[in-house]
């Protein structure tokens, strides 16, 4: 039998890395400008902390979730989100009794049991944020800056929208929530068969409904933004006062609804029309009652996350070209001196942040040379027994296809202006912001 991977859990090789970390270093960039600190938490919770913090009603819940006993019999699931646990974190370790405000981010696995197909699987990667200790809406138009300047950097925001809109709070929307079941009560024949079961679990999400019939009728049903109480409405036009005072375009979509149960007032989406049926690259909102659900005290919350294989797809769109590891050096040598001191030269290098690359198979120059090439190195160093003597290399700059005898000790002082990692890695963020 031939082993291989479980359905929709991918591996990403090489030649994909190097554009995932550069978005995910532009992320940790962003975010840390805005005052964010990563937190890490486990990818695996006690089932419960999930079902209490997403809702028993919602789709993660009902069917998505990988939920397993325990060896002393207690249930634990493998994390469907990252909120959920952020927030455990937050209570279990009073974060709140430190400082009244947190800003935190994550970048991680999540999973969940879906039909996988292009940009949607079973195990992904999202990287998301969450604000503790804000009701203001300053707070979220921060966060929501805070996405969308990220979309900016990487360069994938001319692909995107962004929506937003409030779903009230307890105040208006268990009124809201009796006006939907008295309109769609008197509509049940049109309602697919999970919508006649939201219609008295959960009637809000029936706006969610991807079904044509439902879709229709949702058209005229009454809007949360016409029932909102007075505080949560004048949350929600302060929130897009501030996005408009800084140049943020959005559009207002009442329908917005999110799967999960913790949401109050704001919610937003970032969707896009390049991937299909997959339209979501990232979504989040204000969840200001879950701290205390969950066993904290009150807490205003708000957060986001994005997910990353939308991201990278919509990257490649961008930016066809190949994200490929640099090599800055590879050094060829002929004889076994020459490989001694290849060795030597490839160590000194390397400590200095130059990225060298060399083969031990000893053999030919030209095969050698060819490997150079391959690995796009910038320069190759040639050690021959001629030079050896004289202490000297041939250094190649393969760019512009000239050469010259150096010695052994100007090869670093020469190199290291024009290799380094760090400067690597500028250039390529350099590279997107160019193509804004
Ligand atoms: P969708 O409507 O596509 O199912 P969602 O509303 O379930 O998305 P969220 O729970 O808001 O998604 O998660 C935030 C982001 O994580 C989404 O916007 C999306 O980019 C990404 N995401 C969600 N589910 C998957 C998945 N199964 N595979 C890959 N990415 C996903
Ligand atoms: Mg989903």
């Amino acid at each position: 039998m031939q082993i291989k991977s479980i359905r929709g859990f991918n591996d990403i090789l090489p030649d994909k890395i190097k554009r995932w970390h550069h978005i995910e270093s532009t992320a940790k960039e962003i975010l840390e400008l805005y005052g964010f600190s990563e937190i890490r938490t486990p990818v695996i919770e006690f089932t419960d902390i999930f079902a209490r913090s997403l809702g028993t009603t919602t789709d993660i819940v009902e069917k998505e979730m990988y939920t397993f006993t325990d060896r002393d019999g207690s249930s634990l699931t493998l994390r469907p989100e990252g909120t959920a646990g952020v927030v455990r974190a937050y209570i279990e370790h009073a974060l709140y009794s430190i400082s009244p405000i947190w800003k935190l981010y994550y970048m991680g696995m999540m999973f969940r049991h879906e039909r996988p197909q292009k940009g949607r699987y079973r195990g992904f990667y999202q990287i998301g944020a969450e604000l503790f200790g804000s009701k203001d809406p300053f707070s979220d138009a921060e966060v929501i800056t805070m996405l969308w300047r990220f979309f900016e950097a990487i360069g994938i925001s001319n692909y995107l929208t962004l929506e937003i809109s409030s779903i009230g709070d307890d105040r208006c929307r268990p009124l809201y929530r009796s006006k939907l079941i008295e309109f769609f009560s008197s509509r049940k024949d049109t309602l697919c068969r999970d919508c006649l079961r939201r219609l008295q679990q959960n009637p809000i999400r029936i706006l969610d409904c991807k079904q044509e019939g439902c879709k229709q009728l949702t058209q005229d049903a009454p809007s949360i933004l016409d029932n909102l109480c007075k505080e949560c409405s004048e949350h929600f036009e302060s929130v897009q006062k501030n996005l408009q005072n800084i140049g943020i375009n959005f559009a207002i979509n009442p329908r917005i609804v999110r799967g999960l149960d913790y949401y109050t007032r704001t919610v937003f989406e970032v969707t896009t029309k390049e991937l299909g049926a997959q339209n979501a690259v990232g979504a989040g909102g204000r969840y200001d009652k879950l701290v205390e659900e969950l066993g904290g005290p009150p807490t205003p919350a708000i957060g986001f996350a994005i997910g990353m294989e939308r991201v990278v797809l919509l990257h490649e769109k961008a930016f066809p070209e190949d994200f490929k590891k640099q090599v800055d050096v590879f050094i060829a040598y002929i004889g076994s001196e020459a490989k001694k001191k290849a060795f030597l030269i490839a160590d000194q290098l390397r400590r200095n942040s130059i990225a060298t690359e060399l083969d031990y198979e000893d053999r030919s120059l030209k095969s050698q040379l060819k490997r150079a090439d391959k690995l796009g190195a910038r320069f190759t160093i040639i050690i021959g027994e001629d030079e050896l003597k004289q202490d000297k290399v041939k250094l190649r700059n393969m760019k512009e296809s000239t050469e010259e005898e150096i010695k052994f000790e100007d090869i670093f002082p020469k190199l290291k202006n024009t290799c380094s990692h760090l400067s690597n890695t500028t250039s390529d963020f350099h590279r997107n912001q160019k193509a804004l």
